[in-house]
C-alpha cells in the first residue's frame, strides 16, 4: 500500500432469497466464493473491509438496499459481488401455499441496487460490479457498467458449457468507462479478487488526487 492510507470497502456476495411463504423461496447457484476471496484479499492488502454475506446478513434484495444505503457514504470502494434475485414473488404468504395455487403465484420486478445507490455515490467513491452474460458479452457488459455507473465491471460467461460457480477457474473481462479493456483467459478467483481489489483502489485514489 506504500504507506498510505488504508482503504475502506464495502464488499457484498452470495445470493439474495425472495420468500413466497414460510417454506419455500427464490434464489440462485451462486456460492458466494468470490466475495469471500475478495474479502480476504482486501484484508491482505492492508484495508478495512465491510463484508455483507447474502442470505445470512441480507436475504432479500429489498433488506439488502436498506442496509447499503445506510453504509455506503463510509466507504470508498463499493464491490457489489451480490447474486440479487431480479424478482420477487408479489406477496408473501403466511402460511404454506397449496400447491394448486403455486402455479398462480405472481412476480414483481426487484430494485437495481446499483442504480439505486449511484444517486448517492460521491465524486471520489469507485464502484466495480459483475456481469454474467450467455450471449454478447462485450455488448451487454458494457451496456451495465454505463447504465449502473459502474467504474469497473466484470463480464463472466455462463452457459451449459461454462459453470462459473464455486472455485472454479475462469475466462473474464475487465471495462472501464474510458475504454480500457482487458481479457484473462483461465484464472483462478484468486488471482482474479487481487487484481479486482487492487484496481478498485487505484480507481478510488485517482479519484482523490483528482478532487484535491
Ligand atoms: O443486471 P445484472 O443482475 O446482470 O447486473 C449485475 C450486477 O448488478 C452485479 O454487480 C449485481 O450484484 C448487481 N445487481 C444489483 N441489483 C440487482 C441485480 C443486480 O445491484 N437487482
Amino acid at each position: 500500500m506504500s504507506g498510505q492510507r488504508p482503504l475502506k470497502y464495502l464488499i457484498v456476495y452470495g445470493p439474495t432469497q425472495e420468500p413466497f411463504d414460510p417454506v419455500r423461496y427464490l434464489t440462485n447457484r451462486s456460492t458466494g466464493t468470490m466475495g469471500r476471496l475478495l474479502v480476504q484479499a482486501a484484508r491482505r492488502s492492508g484495508h478495512r473491509v465491510t463484508a455483507i454475506q447474502c442470505p445470512d446478513q441480507a436475504r432479500t434484495a429489498r433488506d439488502l438496499l436498506r442496509q447499503l444505503r445506510s453504509l455506503i457514504g463510509r466507504h470508498d470502494v463499493f464491490i457489489m459481488a451480490a447474486a440479487v434475485c431480479d424478482v420477487r414473488p408479489a406477496r408473501v404468504s403466511g402460511s404454506k401455499i397449496k400447491k394448486e395455487a403455486l402455479q398462480t403465484v405472481r412476480f414483481v420486478k426487484n430494485p437495481d441496487i446499483l442504480r439505486e445507490l449511484r444517486k448517492r455515490k460521491t465524486k471520489n467513491q469507485a464502484f466495480v460490479g459483475f456481469a454474467l452474460e450467455s450471449h454478447a458479452l462485450d455488448r451487454n457488459a458494457h451496456k451495465k457498467l454505463i447504465s449502473k455507473g459502474l467504474d469497473l465491471i466484470v463480464g463472466q460467461k455462463v452457459s451449459q458449457k461454462i459453470d462459473p460457480f464455486g472455485p472454479v477457474s475462469m475466462d473474464v473481462l475487465l471495462l472501464t468507462p474510458d475504454g480500457e479493456r482487458k481479457a484473462y483467459a483461465r484464472i483462478t478467483k484468486t488471482a482474479l479478487a487481487r487484481i479486482l481489489v487492487s484496481c478498485g483502489e487505484f480507481l478510488a485514489r485517482q479519484k482523490a488526487s483528482k478532487k484535491a
